[in-house]
């Protein structure tokens, strides 16, 4: 069964923090305890990961799916979690948000498949896609019936290379002109270095971000993926308080 949220048809803000791979059942419980306990409203936890070395750890797999799910429901936090086979679809039917990443932006085969669900997608714009293609491509989901669409800006490719990405804060705020899809910042992707995250985060909510999705661990430097970014689960409350209270100014 899934969480039946009304919450995208208010103003709540969308703040989904979780590690970047569920690494064992434990950790992902234990996450999801404090992950609660911050303030944040989902889950977040990768099954399947879509890494740029085939060295690199690739994710628990189905039995991780269970035991997010599983998480989530213990601590009433509705879960997130990134789909990159159109094969596997069966297996996300309990998970609240369906995520599709940067790398399959475009897999417009997928995202056909996402649009005939009724289920929340939340998609991910390619390091290399200009904003007019993300909107594009969120339209492969909308035009088959699915409306239910958060766009996700989480850094492109630039010159700058003293970062991972650069967040476009620049199109998120044209999008949230253009289009009446909701749509959050991911400064973990963007940033690689975790002792901006907060910043992006909240510059994110200032540019008019409907929420953020963050990854955190208990012990970053013990993290399977993306250990570099991810920040002490512990930070997670001073930011959702500031992001609030940005919210308050610029809504105000
Ligand atoms: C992720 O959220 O873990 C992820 C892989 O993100 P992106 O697709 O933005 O790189
Ligand atoms: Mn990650």
């Amino acid at each position: 069964m899934s969480f039946n949220y009304s919450m995208f048809n208010d103003d709540k803000p969308i703040y989904i923090a979780g590690p970047c791979s569920i690494e064992s059942k434990e950790h992902i419980f234990e996450m999801a305890r404090l992950v609660k306990e911050a303030g944040a409203n989902f889950l977040r936890g990768g099954a399947f990961k879509p890494r740029t070395s085939i060295e690199s750890f690739q994710g628990v797999g189905e039995r991780a799916l269970e035991w997010l799910v599983e998480a989530g429901r213990a601590n009433a936090l509705p879960v997130v979690s990134e789909i990159v086979d159109v094969r596997k679809l069966n297996l996300y039917k309990d998970v609240d948000i369906i995520q599709v990443g940067a790398r399959n932006m475009q897999n417009f085969e997928l995202l056909k498949e996402l649009g005939k669900l009724d289920k929340w997608i939340l998609l991910k714009r390619g390091f290399g896609a200009t904003a007019n293609e993300l909107l594009k491509a969120s339209e492969y989901i909308t035009k088959m019936g699915n409306d239910k669409v958060i766009l996700c800006e989480r850094g492109i490719r630039t010159f700058e290379n003293s970062t991972r990405f650069t967040l476009d804060l620049n199109s998120l705020a044209l999008i949230k002109k253009e289009s009446d899809l909701k749509i959050i910042v991911d400064p973990s992707h963007a940033a690689g270095i975790s002792n901006i995250v907060k910043d992006l985060a909240l510059a994110g909510i200032g540019a008019g971000a409907d929420g953020w999705i963050i990854e955190c661990h208990k012990n970053p430097n013990m993290a399977l993926s993306d250990k570099e970014q991810a920040i002490k689960v512990g930070e997670l409350k001073e930011i959702i308080d500031k992001s609030n209270r940005i919210k308050d100014i610029i809504e105000g």
